[in-house]
């Protein structure tokens, strides 16, 4: 294979690249949809990889939908999966918490109802799940009553983050031993036309702002995400691809496991971003230039259909 980075993927190379490789991970938002609707061309792209024999999974560090809810979603988008195959960070963050930190108790969840199904799932009790609307005098909010069995803090995507679950979410955390876990850092997501909103990376900073620690985070780029896809399927890390459009998440998750990476530019970066990084001769910022790239994933089509 091509020894420079971030070489354009086209014509034989991608049948090259394609036959060195048995899995292929796939980010999800802006690799193979953009919000609800499928990128052109992508599942038959995914399709025809399973159907010549190649595993592939799907990581996605949206924390706002069951394993179930992604099968279901992708399933209407014309794609051939199994929620076996899907690892997201409401499910990642549950088998982290149960099989890592081996948690004895119960949860303080900022998050979606989700993250809820997938903690209980696994065995894990939460409190905390939907609105927490701020009560009595400032005085008093130290002393907000706690569920004693709490063990850990965990801190996804929350539509009703407040100042009271921030607070809380404090109090727990000044208690001996509280664990502080966080699904991802993603500060924020794309829309559409330009626009954004806040990602999960602000309300994790948040609590962290406010509990003066730092929480271990269990989505892209932590190696973990890919953990928990090789411990089940046997993933040889040499053979495997990871695909993405987000070069400190999705690239970077590739460079720390020691896979081969590929951008795609139908998402957030550019090539250029990534030979911003290439020449900045920062070290650190290596992990974050592709091998390879491509408009979009659609661009794999002639190879597997050839
Ligand atoms: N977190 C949330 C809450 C999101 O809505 C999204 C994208 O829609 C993401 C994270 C990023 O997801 P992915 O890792 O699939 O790009
Ligand atoms: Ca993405």
């Amino acid at each position: 294979m091509s020894g420079s980075k971030c070489t354009r993927l086209s014509g034989a190379l991608v049948k090259q690249l394609l036959d060195s490789v048995d899995s292929v991970l796939f980010d999800c938002d802006g690799v193979i949809w953009r919000g609800d609707q499928a990128i052109p061309g992508a599942p038959q792209v995914i399709n025809l990889l399973k159907k010549s024999g190649k595993k592939v999974f799907f990581v996605t560090n949206n924390s706002t939908k069951t394993r179930k809810m992604y099968a279901e979603k992708m399933t209407t988008l014309g794609f051939n999966v199994t929620e076996e195959e899907v690892f997201g960070t409401a499910y990642c963050s549950a088998m982290y918490l149960k099989t890592v930190c081996k948690v004895d108790g119960k949860v303080y969840l900022i998050g979606s109802n989700a993250m809820r199904q997938e903690l209980e799932a696994v065995g894990i009790q939460q409190t905390g799940v939907g609105p927490d609307l701020i009560s009595g005098k400032q005085a008093d909010w130290a002393n907000v009553p706690l569920d004693p069995e709490v063990k850990a803090v965990v801190v996804g995507f929350d539509e009703h983050f407040s100042y009271m679950k921030l607070n809380r979410a404090l109090q727990y955390l000044t208690q001996q031993g509280c664990l502080f876990v966080g699904t991802n850092r993603d500060t924020r997501l794309p829309l559409e036309g330009g626009k954004a909103v806040p990602g999960t990376g602000c309300l994790l900073q948040c609590v962290e702002t406010a509990a003066q620690c730092q929480a271990q985070t269990v989505g892209k780029p932590n190696h973990y995400m890919f953990d928990c896809v090789a411990s089940q399927f046997g993933v040889e890390r040499e053979r495997c691809l990871m695909v993405g459009d987000r070069l400190d998440t999705d690239i970077m998750l590739g460079s720390n496991c020691g896979l081969k990476t590929l951008l795609t530019l139908t998402g957030v970066n550019s090539v250029a971003d990534a030979e911003a990084h290439q020449k900045s001769g920062c070290a650190e910022k290596q992990g974050m230039v592709p091998d390879y790239y491509v408009e979009s994933i659609a661009d794999l089509l002639p190879a597997l259909q050839g």
